[in-house]
C-alpha cells in the first residue's frame, strides 16, 4: 500500500474522493493549522479579499489536497486543481489566472516541479495579480500587462527544501502537515466505516490505525483492503480478528514501516553498522535522492524512535535492530 497520489489508479482516486471530507468539521487532526485557517478563512470572508496565499507542506497522504478544496467550499468560491509538472509554460499559467473568478483559489499541487520560467511569471501574479502577456509575433512582438482577478494560490510540496526563496517569500501562510496519531487515526477510519457502510469495531479501528505510518491515505487504503476479508470472511463485519488476519494477509508492518523505511534501516544496519552514517550515503545505498529521505521517510522514522540524528550522521536504535530481527553489536548506545 502506498501513499504516493503519482502511484494511484483511477479507482483509487475515485475512493478517495467518495471518503473525502468536504468542510473543515469533518477533518479530524493538524488541531494547530485547523484553528488558525478558521480564522483567515473568516477574516477574508470579513473583508470580501481574497485568502493569502498558502503553502502546506508535508509527506504525501497527509491532506493537504483535502485541506485545500476545503478551503475553496468554505470560502464558497471555485477551485482550479492543476500541478507543477502539468503547466509546462507561461501560457499555460496565464490560460488558468485568466479565468478565475474574483477570491478563487488554485491550487498546484507538486509545486516543487514548476519550471523556473513559469515559477518566474507567477511571481507577479501572486504579488500584483497582474501578468504579462505576449501580443502579436515578428517584428511587432510586445507584450502587454493585463490585471487579472485576485486569487488564492495553494500550493502543495512534499519537498519543501527545493522551493526557491523567492517563491517561499510570495506565500504569507506556510504550515508542515504532522503525521496523525494512531487516536486520530482511528477516528478518521471509523467516519470512512460509515461512508462505506461497514460496520468496524474501536478495536479494529485502532489496529489499522497504528499500522498506518501516521497517514489517513494509508489508514483509508487498509480499510478498503480489510474490508474486502471482512465481506468474504466475516459477513462483512470488521473485528480484531479478521484485521489481524487481514493485516497479516497484506504483509503490513507490525509498526505500519513501509518498504523503503525498512530498507533504509536494515541498509544502515546492514552496510554501515547501524550508523553514524551520511545521509548522501544512505541514499545512494538505497537509490532514492538524499531530499526525499530527509523530507519524506526520516521524520517517520524519527518520530516514531527507529532512526535518530547525531552530528557525526544517522543512526538506528535498538527499536530498529528489534524490529528487523536482527542482533545489535554490543556496545552501543540505546
Ligand atoms: P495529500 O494531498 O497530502 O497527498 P490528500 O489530501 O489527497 O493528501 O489526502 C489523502 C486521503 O486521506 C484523502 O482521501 C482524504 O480523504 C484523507 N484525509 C487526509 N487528511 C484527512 C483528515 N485530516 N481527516 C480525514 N481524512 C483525511
Amino acid at each position: 500500500l502506498n501513499s504516493n497520489k503519482e502511484q494511484m489508479n483511477l479507482a483509487d482516486k475515485e475512493f478517495e474522493n467518495t471518503i473525502r471530507p468536504k468542510e473543515l468539521d469533518d477533518f479530524s487532526g493538524q488541531p494547530q493549522l485547523v484553528e488558525n485557517l478558521i480564522i483567515f478563512i473568516k477574516a477574508a470572508k470579513i473583508r470580501g479579499e481574497a485568502l493569502d496565499h498558502i503553502l502546506f507542506h508535508g509527506p504525501p497522504g497527509l491532506g493537504k489536497t483535502t485541506l485545500s478544496r476545503i478551503i475553496a467550499n468554505e470560502l464558497g468560491v471555485n477551485i482550479k486543481e492543476t500541478s507543477g509538472p502539468v503547466i509546462e509554460k507561461p501560457g499555460d499559467l496565464a490560460g488558468l489566472l485568466t479565468n478565475l473568478e474574483p477570491n478563487d483559489v488554485l491550487f498546484i499541487d507538486e509545486i516543487h516541479r514548476l519550471s523556473t520560467v513559469v515559477e518566474e511569471y507567477l511571481y507577479a501574479a501572486m504579488e500584483d495579480f497582474r501578468i504579462d502577456i505576449m501580443i502579436d509575433s515578428g517584428p511587432n512582438a510586445r507584450s502587454i500587462q493585463l490585471n487579472i482577478n485576485p486569487f488564492t494560490l495553494v500550493g502543495a510540496t512534499t519537498r519543501s527544501g527545493l522551493l526557491t526563496a523567492p517563491l517561499l517569500s510570495r506565500f504569507g501562510i506556510k504550515s508542515r502537515l504532522e503525521y496523525y496519531p494512531a487516536t486520530t487515526l482511528q477516528k478518521i477510519i471509523k467516519r470512512s466505516a460509515i461512508i462505506l457502510n461497514v460496520p468496524i469495531t474501536e478495536e479494529a479501528a485502532f489496529e489499522i490505525a497504528r499500522r498506518s505510518r501516521g497517514t489517513p491515505r494509508i489508514a483509508n487504503g487498509l480499510l478498503r483492503r480489510v474490508r474486502d476479508f471482512a465481506q468474504v470472511l466475516n459477513d462483512g463485519k470488521i473485528d480484531i480478528g479478521i484485521t489481524q488476519h487481514a493485516l497479516k494477509a497484506l504483509n503490513v508492518d507490525e509498526f505500519g514501516l513501509d518498504e523503503m523505511d525498512n530498507r533504509i534501516l536494515l541498509t544502515i544496519i546492514e552496510k554501515f553498522k547501524g550508523g553514524p552514517v551520511g545521509i548522501t550515503t544512505i541514499a545512494t545505498a538505497v537509490g532514492e535522492e538524499a531530499g526525499t529521505i530527509e523530507e519524506v521517510y526520516e521524520p517517520f522514522l524519527i518520530q516514531e524512535g527507529f532512526l535518530q540524528r547525531t552530528p557525526r550522521g544517522r543512526e538506528v536504535t535498538a527499536k530498529a535492530y528489534q524490529h528487523l530481527g536482527k542482533h545489535r553489536p554490543k556496545g552501543k548506545q540505546p
